[in-house]
């Protein structure tokens, strides 16, 4: 069945203040459409975990930064709606721009700390952008639970500082990455990659896994970070924006997994910005 689509903030708020009367518990998936199994998997993880789903999709201007990227990126708003079909999700919510920043729109969420560093390093401002837009769709859907990919670790953190610093009476939920058969991440941005371009794409989730392979036998990731640089430089990769060992909990830097920690990395293949990360056991474990 599909499922109605509506692009006005009263609407929304008509329907789910019915859900919420009847105790209902209300999940929100937010993304940016031209979804994939990545973006399914967060659907199932809600529709398991609350009464009422609904999913948004808002190609959010303001984490863009440049309107180069704001311009290529993929709308698919009809093929979107017939992959939700069979998920039975209650609403898709697909704001019109002025119902997420009205005229004379002037307010920022803005997290310190864990936005300094990886991504916040290379995008300045976008994680801003990011909290601004996630506050607004909390608020704005009065969802219980809120489910995200750790494909995007660093944003999952600050959409759970955020909420966790304003209040916000929502559940915060990461699900795992998808991958495709190759190891590559999911992503909407896969979509501009040329079949030559995936294919090395492919390379980068095997080059992390030897990293995190190394590290568990005990190796200080300085050691081994030149080798995954040459790996992926050989494997065609453009510019690598980081390769770094960090806490999982506070993103410090790390030599060696004394805590839990994630490998994270950002490099550019084909024009394309590509991102990706994977837990590393705590040494000792
Ligand atoms: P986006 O539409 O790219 O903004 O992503 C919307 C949500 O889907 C975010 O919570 C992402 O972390 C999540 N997501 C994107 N790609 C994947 C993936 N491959 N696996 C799991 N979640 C994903």
């Amino acid at each position: 069945m599909t499922a109605p689509i509506l692009r006005r903030l009263a609407d929304l708020r008509a329907n789910y203040a019915t859900w919420i009367r009847a105790g209902e518990v209300v999940g929100v998936v937010p993304t940016m459409g031209a979804l994939h199994a990545g973006h399914l998997s967060l659907v199932e993880a809600a529709k398991a975990a609350c009464d009422r789903v609904i999913v948004t999709i808002f190609v959010n201007p303001r984490q863009f930064n440049s309107a180069e990227d704001l311009a290529k990126y993929p709308r698919t708003e009809q093929a979107d709606a017939a992959k939700l079909a069979p998920y039975g999700v209650d609403v898709v919510y697909v704001p019109d721009p002025d119902q997420i920043y009205p005229e004379g729109y002037a307010t920022s969420v803005s997290v310190e700390g864990i936005t300094d560093v990886l991504e916040g390093t290379f995008r300045p401002g976008h994680f801003d952008g990011v909290a601004t837009v996630v506050a607004k769709l909390f608020l704005q859907t009065g969802a219980h639970k809120a489910f995200f990919g750790e494909k995007d670790f660093q944003q999952l953190m600050v959409v759970r500082r955020m909420a966790r610093d304003l209040d916000i009476p929502i559940e915060v939920i990461g699900c795992p990455t998808v991958r495709e058969a190759s190891g590559l991440a999911m992503s909407s941005r896969n979509m501009r990659l040329s079949v030559d371009a995936l294919e090395k794409a492919g390379q980068l989730y095997p080059i992390m896994t030897d990293c995190a392979a190394r590290l568990t036998a005990g190796e200080a990731f300085e050691k081994i970070e030149p080798d995954a640089r040459a790996a992926l430089d050989a494997a065609g990769f453009g510019e690598i924006e980081y390769l770094d060992l960090r806490c999982a909990d506070t993103l410090a830097p790390l030599q060696t997994p004394t805590r839990p920690a994630r490998l994270l990395a950002a490099a550019w293949l084909d024009g394309v910005r590509l991102i990706d990360n994977i837990p590393v056991p705590q040494l000792g474990d």
